[in-house]
């Protein structure tokens, strides 16, 4: 087995969220960008991806990643990125949307587990948003959604738990998960 790498990931636009992710040198970008997807709720199955050497744009880019595992970044490895603790590089998911990230290498260690890698282990603390409805009525429910339709019409935010979003009321609404 080769070394483990140490990741911290964080949103460029919410730099208190963050994941630390940990992934085999002998793995490739591939796998780093299906455990980041999974990490911050991005669609695993529509649109492209990249990895930079530092910022976006003006870095080079480590090449596109497809979501069916294909382009010229998914089989790059990471060992074979000459990265070093501390080093830094950014990524994009969605050149539509451009969500961006930041990524430090925190360590590189010697594995724990055969097998067990990429994963999450750990994250920022959760400042939850609660159901505006459930509120309404004395309950505090952790929000799943964040109604669109009704925070554009409202002008403000909506927040719902899963069972308030499925009210009628919300049927042709679009809504995006909340990420914690
Ligand atoms: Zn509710
Ligand atoms: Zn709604």
């Amino acid at each position: 087995m080769g070394q483990v790498y140490q990741f911290k990931v964080a949103l460029k636009h919410r730099k208190k969220l963050w994941r630390l992710i940990e992934i085999e040198g002998n793995q490739t970008l591939r796998d780093f960008d299906r455990i980041i997807r999974r990490a911050f709720q991005h669609d695993l199955d529509d649109h492209l991806s990249e990895f930079y050497r530092g910022p976006i744009w003006k870095a080079g880019g480590l090449g596109e990643i497809n979501p069916t595992g294909g382009g010229p970044g998914a089989k790059k490895r990471i060992d074979h990125l000459g990265l070093a603790e501390g080093d830094k590089l950014e990524y994009v998911y969605d050149f539509g949307d451009d969500i961006q990230h930041f990524i430090t290498l925190e360590k590189i260690k010697e594995p724990a587990e055969a097998g067990a890698y990429p994963r999450i282990i750990a994250q920022s603390k959760p400042r939850y948003h609660y159901c505006e409805v459930c509120d309404r009525e004395g309950k505090k429910t952790i929000a799943i959604w964040l109604c669109i339709a009704c925070s554009e019409e409202e002008g403000r935010f909506v927040y719902l738990c899963e069972d308030c979003f499925m009210d009628e009321k919300h049927e042709d609404h679009y809504a995006e998960e909340v990420l914690y």
